[in-house]
C-alpha cells in the first residue's frame, strides 16, 4: 500500500532560519508534477506509523529538486521529528501534488495586478510561484506582503531579492515586496493585515489600488489571518473566487 501511494525520497539539505523555522531541500522523482501554489503530502515513520502532513512546495515547478519549508510545532508529532532531519534522511512523498492555489484558477477578472499575502510559513506557495516565469508575463505589478511576528522570522528574504533581479529583469511587471513585523513597534509595517487593509496602509505602501476589477488576491497561512483578512477584503469590495470569477483565493496552513 505505502509503496503503490509514496515513493522514498532523500533529504538533500537542511537549513535553520529561527528557532522554530527550518527548510529542507529532498530529491524529486521525474513522475512528480505539480503547478506552483499546490502541496505535497509528506510522510515519516514514527513508531512503526506512518504520519502524513501536507506542505506546499516552496521550489518551482521546473527545479530538480523539491524545496519545504516548516515551523517547529511544539509538542507536534511530526515536526518535532522533523526537525531533526539531515542531508541522507529518507522521506516518503505521496506521488500525486494537491490543491487548488494555483494562478489558473483565476478567469474573470484578467490578470493585471497580483497581492500574495502571506503569513508565516503561508509564505511558501508564493515563492514558487514567484519562481515562474508565467506569473511575471501575466501580471503588470506584483505585491508581496509577508507578516511575522518578529524580525528573526523574516525567512527568504535574500532569496526573495535574487528572485526578483532575475524575473523582474526578463518582464515588465513591477515586484513589490512588503514585508510586516508585526511585533516590532520600530518596524515600517507592524500591524495586522486587516488593519492594514482597512485603513489603507498596505495599497499606500505599496503605491497600489486593490480593486474588483483588476486585483487578484491570495492568502495562505495563519487560519484566523485568513479569515480576517478576507472579511476586510469584502469590506473594501472585493469578492471571493468562485468557479474562476472574483478577487480572492485562499489557503488555510493548518
Ligand atoms: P503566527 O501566530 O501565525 O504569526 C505570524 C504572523 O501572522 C504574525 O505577524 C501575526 O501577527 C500574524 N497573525 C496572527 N493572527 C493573525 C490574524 N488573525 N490576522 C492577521 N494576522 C495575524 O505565527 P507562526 O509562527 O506562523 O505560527 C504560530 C503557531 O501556529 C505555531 O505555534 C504553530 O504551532 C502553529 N502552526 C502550525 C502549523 C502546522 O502545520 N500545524 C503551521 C504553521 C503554524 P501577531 O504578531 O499580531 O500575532
Amino acid at each position: 500500500m505505502t509503496e503503490e501511494k509514496y515513493t522514498l525520497e532523500t533529504v538533500l539539505s537542511v537549513k535553520k532560519w529561527a528557532a522554530n523555522l527550518f527548510s529542507f531541500t529532498m530529491t524529486r522523482p521525474a513522475h512528480f508534477r505539480f503547478t506552483a501554489g499546490q502541496f505535497a503530502r509528506i510522510g515519516l515513520q514514527s513508531d512503526g506509523e506512518l504520519i502524513v502532513r501536507a506542505y506546499s512546495v516552496v521550489s518551482s515547478p521546473f527545479d530538480e529538486t523539491l524545496e519545504f519549508f516548516s515551523i517547529v510545532v511544539p509538542d507536534g508529532a511530526f515536526t518535532s521529528k522533523l526537525q531533526n532531519l539531515k542531508a541522507g534522511d529518507q522521506l516518503y512523498l505521496e506521488k500525486i501534488p494537491y490543491g487548488f492555489l494555483t494562478l489558473a484558477r483565476y478567469q474573470q477578472p484578467t490578470p493585471h495586478d497580483l497581492w500574495l499575502l502571506a503569513t508565516g510559513t503561508g509564505l511558501a506557495p508564493f515563492l514558487s510561484m514567484l519562481q515562474d516565469f508565467d506569473t511575471w508575463q501575466k501580471y503588470r505589478y506584483i505585491v508581496l506582503a509577508y507578516s511575522v511576528r518578529t524580525s528573526d522570522e523574516l525567512a527568504y528574504v535574500e532569496r526573495i531579492r535574487e528572485i526578483q533581479q532575475i524575473f523582474a529583469q526578463e518582464s515588465d511587471a513591477e515586484f513589490i515586496f512588503l514585508p510586516i513585523i508585526t511585533r516590532d513597534p520600530f518596524a515600517s509595517l507592524n500591524q495586522r493585515l486587516p488593519k492594514l487593509i482597512e485603513s489603507g496602509q498596505l495599497e499606500k505602501a505599496a503605491d497600489l489600488k486593490l480593486h474588483i476589477e483588476t486585483s487578484h488576491v491570495m492568502l495562505c497561512g495563519n487560519p484566523q489571518m485568513v479569515e480576517d483578512t478576507k472579511e476586510a477584503l469584502k469590506s473594501i469590495g472585493l469578492v471571493m473566487n468562485r468557479r474562476g470569477v472574483g478577487n480572492i483565493a485562499v489557503e488555510n496552513y493548518w
